[in-house]
């Protein structure tokens, strides 16, 4: 055996990689050559009935999680920051010329990143103002906008509630200041109550907190306080992720250097008691339902999330800045992933997407099936009326193995995963990948 690999992972261990089923087919056959199909549907006029989302990468954070694999920057000042924001509303620009907007107005808004609440009141302004002036936000039904806590103060907060965000997505991931350093959170606990109790008192319709199950260093006793502390803020919404390692994390590359396969974290099976115990408590302690494999609300009939609902029924989302993902038309898009390459297109007045990949009718029905299965309960006929099949039929070989396993229960209407099945969804989803996309890398 190499003497540089000192240990042999176990069914349950955290490996590096992927867990995480985001989308399908998987990134990693996305091609730059599918650019074309991208461009041939942006010159088509959309079927009305699509509703269209817009999503706005913001790429700067103030410091590198050791768990992040997104491509982040953390050290671009004001002028770059500046020069980025206005990139992305010349992005827009371009696009408002194109035949699939078709007089669609946006019915839900998304940012995300890196770090949104990194700008100053003044820069998302100036972002908001610009992107409104092209593309209005009147019928806009949500805007979700994703905040590290510490950034935030009152001042930001408002000038985040006055430009129109409706769903606040607070970044906490854990309470405890010493698992937030070791694994390179920029905030600190105190910094979470601050922005937290801030945010409420402003009075956003919805607040978001999201945790993270198995975080270095986690332990059972400070995941109960995590669960207590939850409870006590009483936020809309908690969605919980279990950890994973994909390559490009700092934990990965000490892994490598070190000949390690197995992350130092918690196994699969601690990640996922650990979730089910947490909604658990939210469920008997706090009043909350549990409405899909990540998510726990307080108010279902108040507490939705359609940015993830309407882009899991086949939404278009128009997708900004530095390597974004969208879908237009039925085909998938990235961006360029560097800022450098995505600044310099955007200037030269030409197409920022990287990368492209036209699902076949096969792959979009199993995108969507697989993502609305990622809620626990799904309906053949909306997928029997969409695609002209018989799902049921369709997906009976893996549906058959989900339910022999004891994860689902299948009738002729539905199906519905059981707890178990619903916090490892992501694993039991491959099960429905099509052949070419098994035991593939996923981004
Ligand atoms: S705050 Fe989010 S995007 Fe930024 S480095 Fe951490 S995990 Fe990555």
């Amino acid at each position: 055996m190499s003497s540089s690999v000192i240990d042999s992972p176990k069914k349950n261990d955290t490996t590096v990689g992927n867990y995480f089923v985001s989308n399908y087919p998987p990134f990693s056959f996305w091609t730059p050559e599918g650019v074309t199909d991208l461009h041939d549907a942006m010159h088509l006029a959309p079927d009305p009935r699509t509703p269209l989302g817009l999503y706005v990468h913001i790429p700067f954070c103030r410091k590198r999680c050791h768990f992040c694999y997104f491509r982040v920057y953390t050290d671009k000042d004001a002028t770059a920051i500046r020069g980025y924001l206005q990139a992305a509303i010349k992005e827009l620009d371009h696009y408002m010329k194109m035949p699939f907007i078709g007089g669609r107005k946006l019915s839900f808004v998304y940012f995300g990143g890196g770090t949104p609440s990194y700008l100053s009141p003044n820069q998302l302004r100036e972002l908001t103002d610009g992107l409104k002036e092209r593309l209005p936000w009147d019928d806009v039904e949500e805007v979700t906008f994703e905040c590290e806590p510490g950034t935030l103060n009152e001042k930001k907060l408002e000038a985040i509630r006055e430009v129109g965000v409706t769903r606040l997505s607070l970044g906490v991931e854990n309470f405890n200041d010493h698992i937030l350093g070791i694994n390179g959170r920029a905030h600190r606990s105190k910094e979470i109550e601050k922005a937290y109790h801030a945010a409420r008192s402003i009075g956003f319709p919805q607040i978001n907190i999201d945790l993270i199950a198995g975080m270095l260093e986690e332990t059972e006793s400070n995941w109960q306080f995590n669960i207590d502390k939850t409870l006590e803020l009483k936020p809309d919404c908690v969605t919980i992720y279990q950890m994973e390692v994909p390559y490009n994390t700092t934990i990965y590359k000490e892994m490598k250097a070190q000949g390690k396969l197995v992350a130092p974290v918690a196994d699969w099976e601690t990640k996922r008691r650990w979730v089910r115990e947490a909604f658990g408590r939210f469920e008997s302690e706090g009043g909350y339902e549990v409405t899909s494999a990540y998510t726990a609300v307080r108010n279902k009939s108040r507490t939705t999330f359609i940015y993830r609902d309407r882009l899991w029924a086949g939404a278009d989302l128009l997708s900004l800045g530095v390597a974004s993902f969208g879908h237009i038309g039925g085909v998938h898009y990235q961006n360029q992933h560097d800022f450098e390459p995505y600044v310099q297109k955007i200037l030269a007045g030409e197409s920022p997407v990287y990368r492209a990949l036209k699902p076949s009718a096969e792959e979009k029905l199993v995108r969507e099936f697989i993502l609305q299965l990622k809620l626990g309960t799904l309906y053949f006929q909306y997928f029997d009326e969409k695609f002209g099949v018989v799902s049921r039929e369709v997906f009976s070989e893996p549906l058959n193995i989900i339910s022999a396993w004891g994860y689902a229960v299948v009738d002729t209407e539905k199906v519905v995963l059981s707890r178990d099945g619903l916090l490892q969804v992501d694993r039991l989803l491959q099960e429905f990948f099509l052949p070419q996309h098994r035991n593939v890398r996923y981004a």
